[in-house]
């Protein structure tokens, strides 16, 4: 009889489980086909899954602000994994009352297995208990103590228990007090030594049968709970986007109005709907996210919640009508397809219901969400996509951000100011342009910030000095060069952005463009990542690689000039680290010149920085409440540096007004690394940095159209 009963529920269980299984994969699948390759490269992939799903790497990292690394959920995951193998022996024992385990691996092996079995139920029980002691006594940001974690990690901590109990209650149903190899449900029977054996063998029938129906029951109540990451994790870490563009931006295709970016959640790509199943509820994404430290209504975390949910709550109608548009069309089918069509209209949207305009435009696309995921989840690529739906599809474009928008259209750049005024700052300099020198071995890209901010001008300047004291060929655009597109295409304007594309692409290749030197990072992303969508290939470098190697190989003679030393900390800038990987080269050049004596590291530093707050577009619209800039600044002067080095314009500019914003600006300068070379060259003095004229005060502030 019990075998019969307990056949009966593992049918159930299993068939609701699989059930489940087949209905989420089923949504997944009502997304998109995705553009990159996830099944190639087998052998990268095997091993990612090593290092990344069984070592965990990315979950035991240490975190900021804390003082070791995080191994408790690596230590509940791998004893997860081998109390299966138990729980596979309870499933064979409840058909089959003689069986045991040994009998297939031998009493030898059999042994130790039961004793690792034994030992990792232990590990894993105190480590549910710390999981407790964490969300109700450490209280970390964003982890707290809720229902479904109160009812996953009890139901964990009932596994352990009853396991404890029915091997102990087993053996002292016998008069026993000693499990064979299970030192730890040994001493539970210790315990319990003087229970007559009938009490013990109905305890052990309790533990026995509470393990099996807690089994079942978590099987079918995982996919439901934050648990569904167990699910998730495999199949999204398995199919990561293994290319160098870690910010891979599907181009869209303009023709089809029906697909402008991602309002409803079958818009997405099945890989980006998968990713919603791995999400750990770890919250690394929102405690390094710069918007959610500064109190914006931006968590990424709970983004991807809400696209799951979106998902889970629209799917079944999605599905159904799928599956009726692919039935003979006959009356009852028409009607009931509308019928549903109709219930799904009448939803809430994704984009601007469940997800709010203002969490999207909060986004600063930084990368530090995607970075910190220990399953690689991709936040920004759906934030950027979603904010496409708004432009352009719902036409809701936030005024300040418009109008950059506009100012690039007019004049070649995100501030209006004359397009005519481009090359002014090359006034009185030995700067080639193209028509003076064709062919050049570089094409130096000036872009907006350097050609028209009165502060950044002279970072362009320093550059160009470097250049001709290095004797680099090279030339720059002139009057051809216009803006790359960036803000364009992280605000989510793609026409935009298709555009300049096509324009700067048709200049560039008229120019015979091979190799294309910039000072600014989102440049470099843009032309480096986007264009070679258009057919747009070149070499791309950032002036900091460019430096390095000219100081490594002797082109470049530094020189102290007499002056004292600086005392430097280094911003990075996330364009130019977290999305192009290059954390060392301006580390490099400022460790090879003599000006630089002491060089201290914020704590956030290169992976793990903190942005400036001027990225997808933030630069051009207005920031309430506590500022992003202001708050790094703030983690920079802490390290007592007085010099800030920055190797972006835009973090140039953000860094400037930070540091204004806390009355330092006589203390304490913000020079980029090419400023602090050409110093070193002679020539130009180190003073504090002279106030931005093109953003003015605040960097939201953009110049009036009538400027154009
Ligand atoms: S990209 Fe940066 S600002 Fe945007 S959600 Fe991620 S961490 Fe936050
Ligand atoms: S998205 Fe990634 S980092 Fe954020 S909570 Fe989920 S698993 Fe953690």
């Amino acid at each position: 009889m019990k075998q019969v009963i307990f056949a009966l529920m593992l049918l159930a269980a299993f068939g609701a489980f699989t059930v489940t299984l087949v209905r989420y994969a089923r949504y997944a699948a009502l997304g998109t086909s995705d553009p990159r390759p996830r099944i190639d490269q087998i052998g990268l992939r095997l091993w990612n899954v090593r290092v990344y799903f069984i070592g965990q790497k990315k979950g035991a990292e240490r975190q900021i602000g804390q003082s070791a690394s995080s191994y408790h959920h690596l230590f509940i995951f791998w004893g997860f994994l081998i109390i299966q193998i138990g729980a596979l022996e309870l499933f064979i024992n409840g058909l089959w009352p003689a069986f045991n385990l040994g009998m297939v691996l031998g009493d030898a092996i059999y042994g130790v297995v039961r004793w690792v079995i034994d030992f990792s139920n232990l590990i894993v029980l105190v480590m549910i208990g710390y999981g407790f002691f964490r969300r109700i006594v450490l209280k970390p940001r964003l982890i707290p103590i809720n229902l479904d974690a109160s009812i996953v990690l009890g139901a964990i901590a009932t596994l352990m228990v009853t396991h404890f109990g029915h091997w102990a209650f087993d053996a002292l149903a016998s008069s026993e007090t000693v499990v064979p190899h299970q030192p730890v449900s040994s001493v539970v029977a210790g315990l319990f030594s003087s229970m007559s054996p009938t009490t013990a063998a109905m305890l052990h029938d309790v533990c026995w049968w509470a393990h099996a129906v807690t089994i079942f029951c978590f099987l079918n109540y995982l996919p439901f709970s934050k648990h569904i990451h167990l699910l998730g994790a495999l199949p999204n870490i398995a199919t990561m986007n293994l290319s160098d563009r870690k910010m891979d931006l599907p181009k869209v295709d303009l023709e089809d109005e029906k697909q402008w970016g991602v309002g409803s959640f079958e818009q997405f790509s099945w890989k980006s709907l998968i990713d919603t199943y791995a999400c750990t509820e770890c919250a690394r994404c929102s405690n390094y996210c710069p918007a959610n430290l500064t109190d914006k209504p931006l968590s990424p975390m709970d983004l991807i919640h809400d696209i799951r949910y979106e998902m889970l709550d629209k799917g079944p109608l999605l599905a159904k009508i799928r599956e009726l548009e692919s039935t003979p069309d006959y009356d009852w089918r028409n009607q009931e397809l509308a019928a549903l069509k109709k219930q799904l209209e009448e939803m809430p949207a994704m984009v601007g219901g469940r997800i709010k305009e203002e969490t999207l435009w909060a986004c600063t696309t930084c990368g530090a969400c995607q970075e910190a995921c220990p399953v690689f989840i991709e936040h920004p690529l759906k934030i950027i996509q979603m904010r496409q739906n708004l432009v352009l599809a719902q036409e809701k474009t936030p005024p300040d951000l418009a109008r950059a928008f506009r100012n690039i259209e007019r004049n070649s750049n995100p501030w209006g100011i004359g397009a005519d005024q481009r090359m002014d700052w090359a006034e009185g300099l030995e700067v080639p342009t193209i028509e003076d020198k064709p062919n050049p071995e570089y094409i130096l890209w000036v872009g907006c910030a350097g050609a028209f901010d009165q502060r950044i001008r002279k970072q362009t300047q320093a550059m160009v000095k470097i250049l001709n004291a290095a004797q680099v060929d090279y030339a720059v655009l002139g009057h051809n060069e216009s803006c790359t597109g960036d803000p364009a295409r992280r605000g989510g304007n793609e026409m935009l952005f298709q555009m300049q594309a096509e324009q700067n692409i048709t200049t560039l290749n008229e120019a015979k463009a091979k190799k294309v030197i910039t000072s600014c990072p989102h440049c470099l992303h843009t032309l480096k990542n986007d264009y070679p969508q258009f057919g747009g290939n070149y070499e791309v470098i950032h002036h900091t690689q460019l430096i390095t190697h000219l100081l490594e190989s002797g082109k470049l003679k530094t020189q102290t000039n007499g002056a004292a030393k600086l005392n430097v900390t280094y911003h990075d800038s996330c364009y130019l680290g977290r999305w192009n990987g290059e954390y060392e080269a301006p580390r490099k050049a400022l460790k090879m010149l003599p000006v630089v004596g002491q060089m201290t590291e914020p704590e956030r530093n290169k992976s793990k920085g903190f942005c400036c707050g001027a990225g997808g577009g933030r630069m051009f619209m207005e920031e309430h409440g506590k500022r992003v800039n202001v708050n790094r600044t703030g983690e920079l002067v802490a390290t007592g540096a007085t010099t800030i080095a920055v190797a972006c314009p835009f973090c140039n500019v953000m860094m400037t007004d930070g540091v204004k914003s806390m009355d330092k600006d006589e203390s304490i300068q913000v020079l980029d690394i090419a400023e602090i070379v050409a110093t070193a060259l002679g020539g130009q003095s180190r003073t504090a940095t002279p106030p931005v004229d093109v953003a003015g005060d605040t960097h939201a502030e953009v110049a009036p159209e009538s400027a154009s």
